[in-house]
């Protein structure tokens, strides 16, 4: 699905990613933990095609394409999705109509007819269903005036809605209440299948009670420096992120 290899990249001239090696198969979920600094979101940016960061060294294959080399929206066409940590509030343009927009456009991408008005709103409610979002946040502007876990709930039926074959989920490492974890959690545990996988970045040991990962990664000063089973979640919460920083002799 996905391979990093030795991935750097830079913003502003600062070297961020310095080495990253990351490979996701079909149908895994994998946990990227780390302290507050260490690279997390730039990692995520950096696979979407944020422009703001350099790409230095390294190489990244998404579905036998080279990511690197694509555009972002057809990095998102080819089935790749993030979750945004501040998503963006779109006045005046209706849930409703946005995700019309957006599917449609994969479906081009793709080669296909656009749905149908009924077709698409069938399919509307089916994923509005799984997700458990309220009508009345359908027919609202994107994310104007949502609360936390209204655009969390919102940002989970994006991800039903466009079924990516990776989602990446970066989550703030502040704001978000038990309510929103356990909507992110329950929401990607309903959307698992075994044809996808999900990439979910996280300061919060708590998430993944909701998220039974794969695998769970370390990432340090812009480095994986551990990646182990489930229970690295357990030692992490137990221990912190202190005793890696010991095992890489920096205390
Ligand atoms: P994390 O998500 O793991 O908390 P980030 O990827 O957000 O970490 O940040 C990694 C590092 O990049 C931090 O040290 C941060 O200060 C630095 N950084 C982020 N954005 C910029 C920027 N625009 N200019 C310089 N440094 C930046
Ligand atoms: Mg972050």
């Amino acid at each position: 699905m996905l391979e990093i290899k030795d991935l750097h990249a830079s913003i502003n001239g600062k070297e961020i990613l310095k080495g990253i090696n990351l490979t996701i198969n079909k149908g895994e979920v994998h946990a990227i933990m780390g302290p507050n600094g260490s690279g997390k979101s730039t990692l995520a940016s950096v696979l979407v095609g944020n422009p703001a960061y350099e790409v230095t060294k390294g190489s990244v294959t998404f579905l036998g394409q080279d990511l690197l080399s694509l555009k972002p929206e057809d990095r998102s066409h080819l089935g790749l999705f993030l979750s945004f940590q501040y998503p963006v509030e779109i006045p005046g343009v209706s849930m409703v109509n946005f995700m019309r927009t957006a599917v449609n456009e994969k479906l081009k991408y793709e080669g296909k007819e656009p749905l149908s008005a009924s077709a698409f709103l069938r399919m509307m409610r089916e994923k509005k269903e799984l997700v458990q979002l309220d009508n009345k946040l359908a027919n609202r502007a994107v994310n104007e005036g949502f609360s936390g876990g209204e655009k969390k709930r919102n940002e989970i039926f994006q991800m039903a809605m466009l079924d990516p074959k990776l989602s990446i989920l970066d989550e703030t490492d502040s704001g978000l209440d038990i309510d929103a974890l356990r909507i992110v959690g329950e929401g990607v545990t309903k959307l698992r299948t075994p044809e996808t996988s999900c990439v979910v970045i996280t300061h919060y040991q708590r998430l993944l009670d909701y998220i039974k990962p794969d695998i769970v990664h370390v990432l340090y000063n812009g480095r994986i420096v551990k990646t182990a089973g489930p229970k690295l979640v357990l030692d992490l919460e137990k221990r912190g992120y202190d005793w890696i920083k010991e095992e890489l002799g920096e205390l």
